[in-house]
């Protein structure tokens, strides 16, 4: 019916908005559109009707719950066919327009809930036929004044909501349905879309009803068609739908579209506006497809930048997530050994103190090693009290049954002892952080070598924290020996003499009272207490926790390749593959829209 010489120049550019709508990129860049706007009862369906040429939910109240977007493709080798779809996967085919009504309702009571709510979220219904014109539409609800009963009271804000949230965008054609028999300018519809394009440049008005309208007040529509009440620069289009008489007599939409160009001809008043091209449905068709292409090829030059943005962001993402794993079970085998290999060959780097990860894994022990060696440090002041302590009240608090001036070397030896294993706890807690931060940095390689793959991850993971539990096992039990061994208060004779000479200078030759040397003797055999441990724990530490551990880590990955089940242990995340391959039909999407672009 709506046959037009421009068809074959229109879809091109309307095909391109709506993939671009499907790929989801509206979603960043307002896409050219034309939004259906009117105030309850003005005929918005019945206009929507007319040009879909099926019958859409009707009825008393808000009927439109959800924006709908009505894609209309003429294709003379299609009799009828529909595609509704809606939130992430649905979709439905079907071939009978009978059927429009029932499946709107049913994707208006999943996305809106049964009832009177409405809410934002979008229906497609693409109808393709012989007959229809090319044109993409979004019905959006009809404006309530007040809220009926079950609907929340603030409905009537809801709406509004969604309408300017359609209807704010630059890109966003307002087509405002206002019947002729009503002051038009206290339509709420015309005064949002006044609000939001003040100039009116991008806002068209259908006048419905004209078969309505009380005898005499014709000479007032035609000046508002004429534009000279409310100017619009795109000015206005009168359409006569079916009135509910004639629906309830079932009164076809073709027929009524017939009717429509019989009234206007034999309309004393409206005739004119034949020629003028501002009456009937099929006018209106062939203004919005003329407006909506003009609309894209206005935006296209940012519609296309976008896209490439896009493209890009999307193409880094998938080199990101990597091919997957071959399917050929040779080739996945040698991919698996190369996974784990490579995994391994890590792990050793870090082990050998190589920088392969942001944080150097040996920078933070060097650390925490200082930390360790300013606590035995620290540790000194306190000893060197307690020795001077003991030996200023010798004779009052230790003396046994040696003769005045001669004191018991047990009594030192046992100072020595006890203050040497408080230094055990601070060792542990050494052993404990260096532990945590090497797990840490271990867990860190298994989770980007095995990102995609959730089974090695898990395997990794579980034996990473099962070698560390052992391995700080062993340590622990080293520095309980090392500790145990301590209490024997032993060091060579020749370096004894070496770091008292070096140490004791001070004390010497003051006094010949043998007893006034021990503070300075004791210090010293200190001293060569904290260079033993200062070295012998972070030696340990490392050589087990790290060197030991990273070694015992490999071995256990490469056991994995004993097994024969490749298949399982590659087990792809689900979600990756689904990300994978939704990222690839996106990229495929926006490779296709800036195709189409660049050959338009
Ligand atoms: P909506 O609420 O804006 O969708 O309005 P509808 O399309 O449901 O129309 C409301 C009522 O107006 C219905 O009873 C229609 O039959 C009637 N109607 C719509 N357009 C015309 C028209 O051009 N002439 C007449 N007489 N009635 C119409
Ligand atoms: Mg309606």
């Amino acid at each position: 019916m709506f046959q037009d010489q421009l068809a074959e120049k229109v879809r091109p550019f309307i095909d391109l908005v709506d993939d671009m709508r499907s790929i989801g990129i509206d979603k960043e860049l307002p896409l050219p559109t034309i939004a259906v706007v009117g105030d309850q009862s003005s005929g918005k369906s019945s206009v929507l009707e007319s040009l879909s040429e099926v019958a859409l939910p009707r009825g008393t109240g808000i009927v439109t719950r959800c924006p709908l977007l009505l894609q209309l493709c003429n294709d003379k080798a299609v009799k009828w066919k529909a595609v509704i779809s809606y939130g992430e996967k649905f979709r439905h085919e079907f071939d009978k327009p009978s059927e429009v009504v029932r499946l709107v309702e049913q994707a208006q009571n999943v996305l809106a809930g049964k009832g009177v709510g409405i809410c934002e979220d979008l229906i497609t219904l693409k109808i393709t036929s012989s007959t229809v014109c090319d044109l993409s539409l979004i019905d959006l609800p009809g404006i309530a004044r007040v809220a009926v009963k079950g609907q929340p009271d603030d409905i009537g804000a809801q709406i509004k909501n969604l309408i300017t949230k359609f209807i704010k965008n630059k890109t966003t054609i307002i087509l405002v349905v206002v019947p002729c028999n009503v002051d038009i300018a206290t339509t709420e519809a015309l005064k949002m879309a006044q609000e939001m394009d003040p100039e009116g440049t991008r806002t068209l008005a259908i006048l419905t009803k004209p078969d309505l309208i009380d005898q005499g007040a014709e000479k007032n529509v035609l000046e508002i068609v004429h534009n000279r009440v409310i100017f619009l620069n795109m000015g206005y289009v009168i359409v006569k739908c079916r009135g509910q008489k004639q629906i309830d007599e079932n009164m076809s939409i073709t027929r009524a579209i017939e009717e429509e160009l019989e009234f206007f001809r034999n309309h004393k008043h409206f005739r004119s506006l034949l020629r003028e091209e501002k009456a009937t449905t099929k006018c209106l068709a062939t203004k919005l497809s003329n407006a909506l292409v003009k609309q894209i090829k206005k935006y296209l030059p940012q519609m296309s930048e976008k896209i490439k943005e896009r493209l890009g962001e999307v193409k880094h993402l998938l080199s990101k997530l990597e091919g997957g794993p071959p399917l050929e079970p040779a080739e996945k085998r040698k991919y698996l050994i190369q996974v784990i290999t490579d995994f391994n060959e890590q792990i050793t780097q870090l082990s050998k103190g190589d920088i392969i990860v942001e944080e150097n894994l040996f920078v933070l022990m060097r650390k925490e090693f200082t930390v360790w060696m300013k606590c035995l440090e620290n540790a000194k002041s306190n000893y060197h009290k307690v020795v001077h302590q003991v030996v200023d009240e010798y004779d009052q608090k230790h003396r046994g049954s040696e003769l005045p001036g001669f004191s018991n070397y047990r009594v030192f030896q046992h100072v020595v002892q006890k203050l040497v294993a408080e230094l055990k706890r601070p060792s542990m807690t050494t052993l404990q952080t260096i532990r945590d931060m090497v797990q840490k940095q271990f867990d860190h390689l298994s989770k980007e070598n095995f990102k995609n793959y959730p089974y090695l991850q898990m395997v990794s993971k579980k034996n990473i924290e099962t070698i560390q539990e052992q391995q700080s096992n062993i340590v622990k039990a080293r520095i309980v020996e090392q500790f145990e061994m301590e209490m024997q208060v032993y060091t060579q004779d020749e370096i004894f003499n070496k770091i008292f000479q070096e140490e004791g200078e001070i004390a010497e030759g003051k006094d010949h009272d043998t007893r006034s040397k021990y503070p300075g003797l004791l210090k010293s055999y200190y001293e060569i207490v904290v260079q033993r441990l200062a070295d012998q724990v972070p030696m340990m530490i490392c050589y087990f926790i790290l060197k030991e551990s990273a070694k015992i880590v490999c071995s256990e990955m490469l056991d994995l390749l004993h097994r024969d089940d490749a298949d399982n242990i590659l087990q792809e995340d689900s979600e990756i593959g689904e990300y994978r391959a939704k990222l690839q039909a996106q990229a495929d999407r926006l490779l296709l829209a800036n195709d189409k672009i660049s050959s338009l």
